[in-house]
Protein backbone atom coordinates (compact mmCIF):
# COMPACT_ATOMS: atom_id res chain seq x y z
CA UNK A 1 0.00 0.00 0.00
CA UNK A 2 1.26 3.26 -0.94
CA UNK A 3 2.01 5.71 1.84
CA UNK A 4 -0.60 8.37 1.30
CA UNK A 5 -3.10 9.63 3.70
CA UNK A 6 -5.88 7.10 3.37
CA UNK A 7 -9.81 7.67 5.00
CA UNK A 8 -10.61 4.79 7.51
CA UNK A 9 -13.24 3.97 9.82
CA UNK A 10 -11.49 2.48 13.02
CA UNK A 11 -12.01 1.48 16.74
CA UNK A 12 -9.43 1.70 19.38
CA UNK A 13 -8.92 -1.24 20.47
CA UNK A 14 -6.56 -0.81 23.17
CA UNK A 15 -3.07 0.85 24.09
CA UNK A 16 0.11 0.95 25.14
CA UNK A 17 2.60 3.40 25.97
CA UNK A 18 5.93 3.61 24.10
CA UNK A 19 8.96 6.20 24.93
CA UNK A 20 7.82 9.33 27.46
CA UNK A 21 5.51 11.19 25.32
CA UNK A 22 3.67 8.84 22.64
CA UNK A 23 1.45 5.78 22.46
CA UNK A 24 1.43 2.55 20.53
CA UNK A 25 -2.50 2.33 19.69
CA UNK A 26 -4.12 -0.68 17.90
CA UNK A 27 -7.09 -0.36 15.83
CA UNK A 28 -9.25 -2.15 14.23
CA UNK A 29 -9.57 -0.65 10.94
CA UNK A 30 -12.46 -1.15 8.14
CA UNK A 31 -9.24 -1.34 5.32
CA UNK A 32 -6.31 -3.18 6.44
CA UNK A 33 -8.27 -5.04 9.88
CA UNK A 34 -5.84 -4.74 12.84
CA UNK A 35 -3.10 -2.54 12.50
CA UNK A 36 -0.69 -1.26 15.20
CA UNK A 37 -0.64 2.69 14.95
CA UNK A 38 2.47 5.02 16.50
CA UNK A 39 1.13 8.32 17.88
CA UNK A 40 3.83 11.19 18.56
CA UNK A 41 2.96 13.12 21.74
CA UNK A 42 -0.24 11.53 22.71
CA UNK A 43 0.53 11.79 26.34
CA UNK A 44 1.25 15.52 26.32
CA UNK A 45 -1.22 17.25 27.91
CA UNK A 46 -3.41 19.27 25.42
CA UNK A 47 -2.78 16.79 22.54
CA UNK A 48 -5.35 17.40 19.96
CA UNK A 49 -6.52 13.99 19.24
CA UNK A 50 -6.62 13.17 22.34
CA UNK A 51 -10.27 12.40 22.57
CA UNK A 52 -9.87 10.32 19.33
CA UNK A 53 -7.63 7.70 20.34
CA UNK A 54 -9.91 6.71 23.79
CA UNK A 55 -10.39 2.77 24.38
CA UNK A 56 -14.10 2.23 22.96
CA UNK A 57 -13.84 5.15 20.76
CA UNK A 58 -15.23 4.39 17.11
CA UNK A 59 -15.08 6.58 14.26
CA UNK A 60 -13.67 8.08 10.93
CA UNK A 61 -9.80 8.58 10.50
CA UNK A 62 -7.26 9.67 8.32
CA UNK A 63 -3.89 8.17 8.20
CA UNK A 64 -1.42 6.36 6.52
CA UNK A 65 -1.89 2.88 6.65
CA UNK A 66 0.69 0.52 6.56
CA UNK A 67 0.28 -3.29 6.27
CA UNK A 68 3.58 -4.46 8.10
CA UNK A 69 5.01 -1.41 10.65
CA UNK A 70 3.34 0.82 12.39
CA UNK A 71 0.87 3.12 10.68
CA UNK A 72 -0.07 6.41 10.94
CA UNK A 73 -2.97 8.79 12.88
CA UNK A 74 -3.03 12.44 11.14
CA UNK A 75 -6.79 13.67 11.61
CA UNK A 76 -9.95 12.15 13.30
CA UNK A 77 -13.66 13.18 12.49
CA UNK A 78 -17.32 12.14 14.00
CA UNK A 79 -15.69 9.81 16.89
CA UNK A 80 -17.15 8.67 19.56
CA UNK A 81 -16.90 6.51 22.79
CA UNK A 82 -19.08 3.05 23.19
CA UNK A 83 -19.90 5.32 26.72
CA UNK A 84 -21.61 2.70 28.40
CA UNK A 85 -18.58 0.07 27.59
CA UNK A 86 -16.51 2.47 28.84
CA UNK A 87 -18.03 2.61 32.30
CA UNK A 88 -19.42 -0.73 32.67
CA UNK A 89 -17.30 -3.56 33.81
CA UNK A 90 -19.76 -6.59 32.64
CA UNK A 91 -20.07 -4.86 28.89
CA UNK A 92 -16.34 -3.81 29.46
CA UNK A 93 -14.96 -7.64 30.00
CA UNK A 94 -17.03 -8.67 27.25
CA UNK A 95 -15.96 -5.89 24.74
CA UNK A 96 -12.24 -6.05 25.69
CA UNK A 97 -12.60 -10.12 25.24
CA UNK A 98 -14.33 -9.54 21.63
CA UNK A 99 -11.76 -7.25 20.25
CA UNK A 100 -8.86 -9.76 21.85
CA UNK A 101 -10.72 -12.43 19.54
CA UNK A 102 -10.74 -10.75 16.93
CA UNK A 103 -7.36 -9.29 16.86
CA UNK A 104 -5.75 -13.29 17.42
CA UNK A 105 -8.15 -14.12 14.76
CA UNK A 106 -7.15 -11.55 11.89
CA UNK A 107 -3.14 -10.70 10.83
CA UNK A 108 -2.34 -7.19 11.10
CA UNK A 109 -2.29 -5.18 8.11
CA UNK A 110 -5.09 -7.58 5.93
CA UNK A 111 -8.75 -6.75 4.86
CA UNK A 112 -11.28 -8.35 7.04
CA UNK A 113 -14.13 -7.79 4.44
CA UNK A 114 -17.59 -7.67 6.45
CA UNK A 115 -16.00 -8.32 9.68
CA UNK A 116 -15.51 -4.48 10.76
CA UNK A 117 -19.43 -4.19 10.35
CA UNK A 118 -19.77 -7.12 12.51
CA UNK A 119 -17.30 -6.15 15.38
CA UNK A 120 -18.93 -2.48 15.25
CA UNK A 121 -22.48 -3.84 15.55
CA UNK A 122 -22.00 -5.92 18.14
CA UNK A 123 -19.94 -3.09 20.57
CA UNK A 124 -22.80 -0.88 19.23
CA UNK A 125 -25.50 -3.55 20.90
CA UNK A 126 -23.57 -3.94 24.22
CA UNK A 127 -23.08 -0.36 24.62
CA UNK A 128 -27.16 -0.52 23.83
CA UNK A 129 -27.41 -2.74 26.57
CA UNK A 130 -28.07 -5.96 24.91
CA UNK A 131 -26.99 -9.35 26.79
CA UNK A 132 -23.07 -8.86 26.27
CA UNK A 133 -22.70 -12.60 26.68
CA UNK A 134 -25.14 -13.58 24.08
CA UNK A 135 -23.57 -11.07 21.69
CA UNK A 136 -19.52 -12.27 22.47
CA UNK A 137 -21.29 -15.90 22.04
CA UNK A 138 -22.31 -14.70 18.24
CA UNK A 139 -18.76 -13.43 17.72
CA UNK A 140 -17.16 -16.71 18.96
CA UNK A 141 -19.69 -19.02 16.81
CA UNK A 142 -18.49 -16.98 13.68
CA UNK A 143 -14.66 -16.89 14.53
CA UNK A 144 -14.34 -20.33 14.75
CA UNK A 145 -14.05 -21.24 11.54
CA UNK A 146 -10.94 -18.01 11.78
CA UNK A 147 -9.30 -21.09 13.58
CA UNK A 148 -9.54 -23.92 11.77
CA UNK A 149 -12.56 -24.91 13.67
CA UNK A 150 -15.59 -25.26 11.58
CA UNK A 151 -18.16 -27.39 13.16
CA UNK A 152 -21.53 -28.70 11.31
CA UNK A 153 -24.30 -27.12 13.02
CA UNK A 154 -27.27 -27.19 11.38
CA UNK A 155 -27.71 -30.93 10.14
CA UNK A 156 -26.30 -34.62 11.62
CA UNK A 157 -22.58 -34.87 10.51
CA UNK A 158 -23.15 -38.66 10.06
CA UNK A 159 -26.41 -38.43 7.75
CA UNK A 160 -27.58 -35.21 6.63
CA UNK A 161 -30.75 -35.30 8.56
CA UNK A 162 -32.12 -32.15 10.28
CA UNK A 163 -35.73 -32.78 10.70
CA UNK A 164 -35.04 -34.92 14.58
CA UNK A 165 -33.21 -33.92 17.78
CA UNK A 166 -29.67 -32.96 17.47
CA UNK A 167 -27.24 -33.04 20.26
CA UNK A 168 -23.43 -31.48 19.65
CA UNK A 169 -20.46 -34.13 19.77
CA UNK A 170 -17.30 -32.23 20.07
CA UNK A 171 -15.56 -35.33 19.08
CA UNK A 172 -17.34 -35.79 15.58
CA UNK A 173 -16.94 -32.06 15.18
CA UNK A 174 -21.08 -31.24 14.62
CA UNK A 175 -24.60 -31.94 15.42
CA UNK A 176 -25.75 -35.95 15.28
CA UNK A 177 -28.69 -36.90 15.45
CA UNK A 178 -30.76 -39.03 17.74
CA UNK A 179 -30.73 -42.21 15.17
CA UNK A 180 -26.12 -41.60 15.89
CA UNK A 181 -26.03 -40.24 19.31
CA UNK A 182 -24.50 -44.20 20.17
CA UNK A 183 -21.92 -42.72 18.82
CA UNK A 184 -20.60 -40.51 21.01
CA UNK A 185 -21.36 -41.63 24.49
CA UNK A 186 -19.37 -38.18 25.45
CA UNK A 187 -22.26 -35.96 23.37
CA UNK A 188 -23.08 -32.73 25.00
CA UNK A 189 -26.94 -33.49 26.10
CA UNK A 190 -27.77 -30.47 24.80
CA UNK A 191 -31.80 -29.17 24.67
CA UNK A 192 -33.81 -28.15 21.60
CA UNK A 193 -33.49 -24.48 22.10
CA UNK A 194 -29.75 -24.54 23.22
CA UNK A 195 -29.21 -26.29 19.42
CA UNK A 196 -31.64 -23.71 17.84
CA UNK A 197 -29.52 -20.91 19.45
CA UNK A 198 -25.79 -21.97 18.28
CA UNK A 199 -27.58 -22.62 14.96
CA UNK A 200 -28.55 -19.09 14.52
CA UNK A 201 -25.25 -17.49 16.28
CA UNK A 202 -23.21 -19.22 13.26
CA UNK A 203 -25.14 -17.48 10.88
CA UNK A 204 -26.67 -14.06 12.64
CA UNK A 205 -26.04 -10.97 10.91
CA UNK A 206 -25.40 -8.63 14.07
CA UNK A 207 -27.47 -5.66 11.89
CA UNK A 208 -30.88 -7.23 11.73
CA UNK A 209 -31.20 -7.70 15.63
CA UNK A 210 -32.86 -5.65 17.66
CA UNK A 211 -33.08 -7.59 21.11
CA UNK A 212 -32.75 -11.04 22.00
CA UNK A 213 -33.36 -12.63 25.31
CA UNK A 214 -32.27 -16.02 26.34
CA UNK A 215 -32.84 -17.91 29.91
CA UNK A 216 -29.95 -18.29 31.81
CA UNK A 217 -29.85 -22.19 31.82
CA UNK A 218 -29.39 -22.16 28.04
CA UNK A 219 -26.61 -19.37 28.17
CA UNK A 220 -24.91 -21.88 30.48
CA UNK A 221 -25.05 -24.50 28.19
CA UNK A 222 -24.44 -22.46 25.03
CA UNK A 223 -21.06 -20.96 26.98
CA UNK A 224 -20.14 -24.79 27.83
CA UNK A 225 -19.61 -25.46 24.19
CA UNK A 226 -18.29 -22.54 22.91
CA UNK A 227 -15.70 -22.58 26.25
CA UNK A 228 -15.09 -26.24 25.24
CA UNK A 229 -14.29 -25.74 21.88
CA UNK A 230 -11.82 -22.77 22.41
CA UNK A 231 -10.11 -24.64 24.80
CA UNK A 232 -9.48 -28.20 23.13
CA UNK A 233 -10.01 -27.50 19.63
CA UNK A 234 -8.49 -23.43 19.17
CA UNK A 235 -6.54 -23.43 22.49
CA UNK A 236 -6.69 -20.03 22.92
CA UNK A 237 -6.31 -18.86 26.40
CA UNK A 238 -6.97 -14.85 26.63
CA UNK A 239 -6.51 -12.62 29.52
CA UNK A 240 -10.12 -11.32 28.68
CA UNK A 241 -11.67 -14.49 28.89
CA UNK A 242 -9.73 -15.41 32.13
CA UNK A 243 -11.25 -12.32 33.95
CA UNK A 244 -14.25 -12.94 32.58
CA UNK A 245 -14.35 -16.56 33.80
CA UNK A 246 -13.49 -14.87 37.11
CA UNK A 247 -15.92 -12.14 36.77
CA UNK A 248 -18.59 -14.73 36.68
CA UNK A 249 -17.05 -17.05 40.22
CA UNK A 250 -17.57 -13.59 41.68
CA UNK A 251 -21.12 -12.83 41.21
CA UNK A 252 -21.53 -16.62 42.44
CA UNK A 253 -20.11 -15.60 45.89
CA UNK A 254 -22.47 -12.24 45.70
CA UNK A 255 -25.33 -14.07 45.00
CA UNK A 256 -24.64 -17.08 48.31
ZN1 LIG B 1 -27.64 -38.94 11.73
Amino acid sequence: MSRINTDFRGIIMFRRDYRERDLLVKVLTDKIGPAMFFVKGAKKRGFRLAADILPFTHGEYIGLLANDGLSFINAASDTAQYRNIATDIRKNAYSTYILALVDSAFPDGQGIGGWFDQVATALKLINQGLDEQVISNVIETQLLIRFGVSPTWDRCVICGRDDIPLDFSEQSGGMLCQNHWYLDERRMHLDPRSVYYLQRFSTLNLQKLNSIKINPSTKRRIQFVLDTLYDNEVGLNLKSKRFIHQMGKWEEKLKK
